[in-house]
């Protein structure tokens, strides 16, 4: 069984060799991300460059916020008319960026209550941190302004109970969740077990689903790759506090997002 440390889980997500090459090809070709789509319409104004919308504090209150009124029934379906799309057809500023599961119960613009324009949503099972997912992530951040990074998980995530099932079969030939997640499988079976399949199966993946967010925040806020676009260099803007990463995860049965311990959750109360 291939056994992954944290250092090597960082260094694998912080060489992004990978993720650049992705972005160069994302900027190449997908310009209209941000790019003008009704050049001449009175309405349109592109956002001036590099402008932030949100400081990052204010970004994860408002997070926040659109969570309660979620939890409540309270939604607002703000920001989804018809003058916002033709708002956002020139350009876009969202203010958070988001690395969530692909589960279809966790749409993140549903779950934070929020419109067209206003979250940089990466969605892969287990909210895997792969090279596109950091490519991806860095371009959010750096070239379109979001402050506030969040990592996303969830109770009874499929991917990390595929990654506990198979977590003896890791290897080039193996499965790819079992591969993609072992460092958060093994960390939390160093942890906190040792746990014995099958007896302690729900609690390894309970586990595991924590520390598969750990692993990301801690990769990220160890990134070592500048960024394209507006060029503000990913590293200085998490060393600077300017971008807040921060982990949370998912209560399927009430909607909650709690932000996990591990986190760059500002003192207090941000909501
Ligand atoms: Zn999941």
């Amino acid at each position: 069984m291939a056994q992954f440390t944290r250092r090597e889980m960082v260094k694998a997500a912080g060489s992004a060799a990978g993720a650049l090459l992705f972005m160069r090809g994302l900027l190449r070709g997908g310009t209209a991300l941000a790019a003008p789509s009704r050049p001449g319409s009175p309405e349109c104004v592109p956002p001036s460059p590099c402008s932030i919308r949100l400081p990052a504090k204010q970004g994860l209150k408002e997070l926040i916020r659109g969570n309660k009124r979620f939890i409540k029934g309270q939604l607002t379906h703000q920001r989804q008319d018809p003058s916002r799309i033709l708002e956002v057809s020139c350009g876009q500023r969202p203010f958070a960026a988001i690395l969530s599961c692909s589960d279809s119960r966790i749409p993140p613009e549903i779950v934070f209550d929020q419109g067209l324009g206003d979250l940089f949503v990466v969605r892969l099972a287990g909210n895997i941190l792969d090279d596109a997912a950091v490519a991806s992530l860095i371009f959010g951040v750096t070239h379109l302004g979001a402050r506030v990074l969040m990592v996303l998980g969830h109770d009874s995530c499929g991917a990390l109970g595929a990654a506990v099932d198979g977590h003896e079969d890791v290897g080039d030939e193996g499965p790819y969740f079992p591969a993609a997640l072992g460092p958060a499988v093994a960390d939390a079976n160093s942890d906190f077990g040792p746990f014995m399949l099958p007896q302690d199966r729900s609690q390894w993946i309970d586990r595991a689903i924590d520390e598969n967010v750990y692993l990301a925040v801690e990769a990220l806020k160890n990134l070592k790759s500048d960024a394209l676009g507006c060029n503000p260099a990913f590293q200085d803007l998490v060393s600077s506090g300017e971008l807040m990463i921060v982990g949370a995860r998912y209560k399927l049965n009430t909607g909650e997002v709690v932000l996990l311990k591990h986190s760059d959750e500002p003192d207090g109360d941000p909501a």
